[in-house]
């Protein structure tokens, strides 16, 4: 069973509002067993959505729509619907007492138009709104040989749609499909690319394999995403051990946590489980690599707090390192930073970056932002080419640091 999930709105397609509604729509759908195959959003004009819904009816067996269901003349939701299926609206004497009803409790009077709201395509069923004056509408449509398709319209006001949803459409839709689950893991990676990933996985990418697996970067880090279909919760996240498993022990390193984990999770973590400290200092990274960590720590011990410097007076003043810095070179310079911030915060482990970009970007050669780790043993450094987006070149030097880290504290 496949569904389309329909959005309509000229605030949507204009892009003054995000479409929430598509993306909560989904994840009820699939929480049902129900794949979403599609999403389609238009504008609040008559043929474009007849268009729409004659689209869905062919490809999709459940589709629900939210939006232009109110009483104005840009809410054409029903009469596409009724075009859609060839029926002529009716009015429901019921729903009318319903607005009616609504109006009276708010001691206001009913517009003429809202009149519009009790109107439904013929052989269609109400579905009732308990604290909103627009219904929604549910139709069988008849495709020849195939099954019907049941097609829902709930208004887009999202407190609205979702009490729709829990009193009607999940209980009817679970009729129908008969307990179906769809179950969602996801194993997050760093240290390659989306495609080398994929190379370590040949045939878990593969369309139409079960438990499915999709691969998707963001800022480098790579998200490994794991779908399972099953009768139950426990059925499918045992369809999905398997899979994990094998992603894990083919990657390797490269795995560093799973669902919502952030690299300074994971480094937080391990930093947890060894009772080892660590110190910060950045003058590349504004501040990304403390806050990420400070955040994951939540004010515990692993983090005892870093330095932020914009000016190379400050790392001079604050860490004593040398005044002519950039004359000894920047591996050294960054090592010594490295090296004064663990002794100065009397942490088992300090990070460093530096020089900023910018400094880079000036330099002729193109010079790349040094990390230096300071642990027990000495010093770890190591060369950040400049290759990203200059956008994402700073978040990108701050997970490389925290990323050596991490491999340190593996054993790496
Ligand atoms: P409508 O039912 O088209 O009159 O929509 C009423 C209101 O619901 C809109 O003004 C939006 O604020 C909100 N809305 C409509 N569609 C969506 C959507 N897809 N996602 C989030 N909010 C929506
Ligand atoms: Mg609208």
């Amino acid at each position: 069973m496949r569904a389309e999930v329909l959005s309509i709105g000229d605030e949507l397609t204009s892009g003054l509002s995000l479409d929430t509604n598509a993306r909560w729509l989904s994840q009820q759908l699939e929480n049902l067993g129900i794949g979403v195959a599609c999403h389609t959003t238009v504008a609040d004009d008559l043929d474009v959505m007849t268009e729409a819904f004659r689209t869905a009816i062919r490809r999709a067996d459940v589709v629900v729509a939210t939006g232009g269901l109110g009483p104005t003349a840009d809410d054409l939701t029903r009469d596409a619907l009724a075009a859609t299926v060839g029926r002529p609206l009716v009015r429901d004497d019921a729903a009318l007492q319903h607005i009616r009803c609504l109006f009276a409790h708010r001691h206001r009077e009913m517009p003429e138009r809202n009149k519009l709201q009790a109107m439904f395509p013929a052989g269609s069923r109400i579905v009732l709104n308990p604290h909103g004056t627009a219904p929604g509408i549910a139709i069988e449509v008849p495709r020849g040989d195939t099954p019907p398709v049941h097609f829902y319209c709930l208004p887009g006001v999202p407190a609205e749609m979702h009490e729709m949803w829990f009193a009607t459409l999940q209980g009817e839709l679970r009729r129908l499909t008969g307990s179906r689950v769809i179950r969602h893991r996801r194993i997050k990676c760093f240290g390659a690319g989306e495609s080398a990933i994929e190379a370590m996985l040949p045939e878990m990418i593969r369309r139409g394999r079960h438990p499915r697996v999709g691969i998707t970067a963001s800022e480098a880090t790579i998200s490994l995403n794991v779908t399972a279909e099953g009768a139950t919760e426990e059925e499918c996240l045992a369809a999905m051990e398997p899979t994990l498993a094998t992603i894990r022990t083919e990657l390797g390193h490269l795995v560093y946590g799973e669902g919502d984990d952030r690299l300074e999770d994971a480094v937080v973590r391990l930093l947890g489980q060894q009772g080892a400290t660590l110190a910060t200092v950045e003058w590349a990274t504004e501040g990304l690599i403390t806050q990420g960590l400070q955040a994951a720590a939540h004010g515990g011990p692993e983090t005892p707090g870093g330095l932020v410097v914009a000016q190379l007076e400050a790392l001079t003043r604050l860490l004593d390192v040398p005044a002519e810095p950039l004359a000894v070179g920047r591996v050294e310079l960054v090592e010594t930073m490295a090296l004064a911030a663990r002794r100065k915060f009397v942490t088992n482990y300090a990070l460093a970056v530096g020089p900023p970009p910018q400094i880079a970007e000036d330099n002729p050669t193109n010079e790349p932002v040094v990390v230096a780790l300071a642990t027990p043993e000495g010093v770890r450094t190591k060369n950040l080419p400049l290759l990203s987006h200059p956008a994402i070149q700073k978040a990108w030097c701050a997970k490389m640091a925290i990323d050596l880290l991490r491999l340190e504290l593996l054993g790496r």
